[in-house]
Parts: structure tokens; sequence; C-alpha cells
């Protein structure tokens, strides 16, 4: 079976070259990819609806961004210019994930090749993350009926601070965090696990304390897991402290992916951070997750 990657042109915003967001990343993802022959056609996602994104962030917040109303103060929260492209971009890249996990109910496993926007709070945006694509698809998903206790992997270097906030009454989604103590955001919100690693945290160590976590989320029940892959744990990440190599990131992405897909839960895998660099290494390593889905499924 060939596995569904959900891809939209759009995902790349028309940003200043300056900005310290690689977004050209997203098209030379998708063009690699189809040239690796990991897909053949992309599937492509439609705008996020209002109603959808509504179950995990705030009217207000929503029509501050469709509106491009937001402060200056939140813009610069953010670190994108909010034009015209990068409402659009939101709302597609959020659109993504929503249809990928649509497609993960039915394939047992999918991806975007954008998502992962883990900081963006019920109200706010932060750090690059302009709505919380993983959060609004997994209330659509509960909404929909497709899925009832959800679990969010998330392995970027950067704590899924928003998550943890957007879901922190919701007993029906379990947040995991695994991140780099000293990295962004300073002030770290609660989630359901969280698991702090120091600085220069090298393969074998990392690959052994995620393990031991992946047997402790085995003992609890779950029919769908949202997987962010970022790949800003790398050893030459201009922004992650840890110390990961290109085979520590596959190994991670096989352990992850192989467990729920033999337990049969569905699993969606949307990109997460990476700042690498060397930009076509990092192009590769996010390809590691569609690469290592495509391979069991
Ligand atoms: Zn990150």
């Amino acid at each position: 079976m060939e596995l569904p990657i959900v891809n939209h042109p759009d995902y790349v915003a028309k940003i200043n070259d300056d900005n310290k967001f690689p977004i050209k990343k997203f098209g030379e993802l998708a063009n690699y990819l189809k040239e690796i022959k990991i897909v053949k056609d992309f599937i492509i996602p439609k705008p996020c609806s209002f109603e959808t994104l509504n179950e995990a962030h705030s009217k207000d917040y929503i029509l501050k961004i469709k509106e491009k109303s937001l402060d200056l103060l939140s813009q610069k929260k953010i670190g994108f210019p909010l034009n015209d492209s990068v409402v659009r971009r939101s709302y597609v890249a959020t659109g993504g994930t929503v249809l990928a996990s649509k497609l993960a109910i039915n394939h047992g496993l999918a991806c975007n090749t954008a998502g992962g926007s883990h900081h963006a709070t019920f109200n706010e945006g932060a750090g690059f993350c302009v709505f919380n694509d993983v959060a609004v698809a997994t209330r659509y998903l509960q909404k929909k009926g497709y899925a009832r206790r959800i679990l969010i992997v998330d392995l970027d270097v950067h704590q899924g601070n928003g998550t943890a906030d957007i879901f922190k009454d919701d007993s029906s989604v379990f947040t995991f965090s695994m991140h780099c103590k000293s990295n962004y955001p300073a002030k770290k919100t609660k989630s359901n696990l969280d698991v702090e690693l120091d600085d220069n945290l090298e393969d074998k160590e990392y690959l052994e304390i995620l393990k031991k976590y992946i047997m402790y989320l085995n003992e609890e029940s779950f029919d769908f897991v949202f997987y962010i892959a970022g790949v800003d744990i790398h050893h030459n990440d201009r922004l992650g402290k840890l110390k990961i190599s290109d085979q520590g990131i596959k190994k991670r992405d096989q352990i992850v992916i192989g467990n729920f897909y033999q337990k049969r839960i569905p699993l969606c895998g949307v990109l997460g951070g990476g700042y690498n660099k060397d930009f076509n290494k990092l192009v590769e390593l996010h390809s590691m997750l569609h690469k290592s889905c495509a391979e069991i499924i």
C-alpha cells in the first residue's frame, strides 16, 4: 500500500529571506519525496474551516488571524509577518493535518508534509506556530467519533507547551513531550508526561530513554496517535541543543512508528521543527518520517 501523504503548494508562504524560519523546506521536501519515489501524487488539503479551528482556538484569535488584525507584539511572538500568504498557509497546513488524520484512520498510517505547530495555545500563536494543527485535528477526530482517547507523542526538541495548555483539563487526550530542558520555551507548561533532556545528549542515551517511555505509554490504551517528528534534535541544528545523528533520528522514527503500527493504532505523522545549518540535510532529515512510514505500511 502507498503511504498517503498530504501536501499543498501553499505551505510555502511568502516571507522575507532574512526570516529565521526556513519556509522553503516545505516545497523542497515535497520535491524530494517525489524524487526518491516515496510518493507519486500528494493528497491536497482544503483550508481548515472556522468550525473545526474553533474546537481548539478562540473565535477572537481565529478572526484576528483571518483579518490580519493581530497586534504587532503578538505577531512578533509568532515570528512570521501576518500577510495573506502566511494566513493562507496557516489554514491549509491545519487542514492538512486534519486530512492526514482522517487518512490514518483508514490506512493505519498517514503523514502531512507540514504541521506540528505545538506552541500555539487556545488564544495565541508563538514560536512560528499560528494554529495548533495537531490539537485541532485531535478535537476533530473526537467530535466526528473517529477516536476517543488520543495520544500526542511530541519529540520536537522544544516542549509542546501550546498542546499541553489546550488539553490541560482534558483527560481524553494524553500529551507526551520529550524535549531539551534548556531550549525554548523558557517557561514550560505541564504535559501529561514531560521528559526533560540535558544539553548535548547523544543517540544511545536518547533512544534508551525514548524506548523506556514508549513502554510506559504502552500500558495505557489509546485509539489514535499523533507523532510530531521534529528534527531539531539533530547535532547540526541551529536552535536545538541535543546531539542526535541522522541515524539516531531514523531509529527514533522507526521506534515510534513501529510500536504503534504493530499495535494497530492509527498514527498521523507531522513534521515539527527543523532548522539545520545545512538546508539539503534538513530536507533529508524531514523526509525520514515519510520514508519510515512508507517502509512499514
Ligand atoms: Zn522545535
